[in-house]
């Protein structure tokens, strides 16, 4: 496979072709946009603004505070999940009790390596928590979607993680279930889709066999992730 490296200079050299085939025809000078390229943090953050005070949906009652999402809107790896829990809400974070706890031990486990800082972003279907941990209802899915889909499209991420049915089966538009979509990928836009067991579900459920595929699929998501990348394993520091 091409490295990163060698596609950049092939494309430097193009541009170089260009613009001296462009002065040999006598072009003296080439205005450039004064629009600069779009920052994924500063879009993320309109997104984020646009949400703010939302009332779109029931949500609005019984949350507390909106969990938009966190780390970075350059990473490479988006991790989905179905909605804030009792901590999430408190902290306005994603993915901060004991789930997400264990989410965060798994992306950093040796072998897969993903911080969840500095190479993910971390989001939910809904940015609200339900009360009493109930399952999301389609209105307000439906209302919450513009958002993910934002975000989604602003960070092009090459995979995407969707952890657990109702993540799995919004984003695929399916009705089947975890245990029969995970263990495969899943064309999504200009990337993948890797369904894996949500962590709650693994804190439920403690046996081996649970843990040994949510393993697989995370060790997936990083074989996708280096191939959509072109990313040596593990990452070199910057
Ligand atoms: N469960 C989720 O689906 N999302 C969170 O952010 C926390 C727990």
């Amino acid at each position: 496979m091409r490295q990163p490296d060698e596609a950049l200079a092939d494309c430097l050299r193009g541009l170089a072709d260009t613009l001296r085939h462009h002065r040999d025809l006598g072009v003296e000078e080439i205005a450039l946009s004064r629009i600069p390229f779009p920052d994924p943090g500063d879009a993320l953050r309109g997104h984020e603004r646009a949400l703010a005070g939302c009332q779109r949906c029931k949500l609005a009652k019984s949350r507390s505070t909106i969990v938009f999402g966190s780390g970075t809107a350059r990473a490479r790896l988006m991790v989905v999940g179905e909605g804030p829990g009792e901590e999430e809400d408190r902290q306005g974070l994603p993915f901060v009790g004991r789930a997400g706890q264990l989410l965060t031990r798994m992306l950093a486990a040796k072998g897969v390596e993903f911080d969840r800082e500095r190479d993910c972003y971390i989001t939910n279907v809904v940015k609200c928590r339900p009360e009493k941990n109930r399952n999301p209802e389609s209105d307000e899915v439906a209302a919450c979607n513009p958002f993910l889909a934002a975000q989604i499209e602003t960070i092009q991420p090459v995979v995407i993680l969707a952890l657990g049915n109702f993540a799995a089966q919004t984003l695929l538009n399916t009705k089947e279930g975890i245990t029969r979509l995970r263990g495969k990928t899943y064309p999504y836009r200009s990337g993948v889709l890797v369904p894996t067991f949500h962590p709650a579900f693994l804190l439920r459920n403690p046996g081996e066999s649970f843990k040994r595929m949510a393993w697989d699929d995370l060790k997936l998501a990083r074989r996708e992730h280096d191939r959509l990348t072109g990313a040596p394993h593990p990452a070199p520091l910057p």
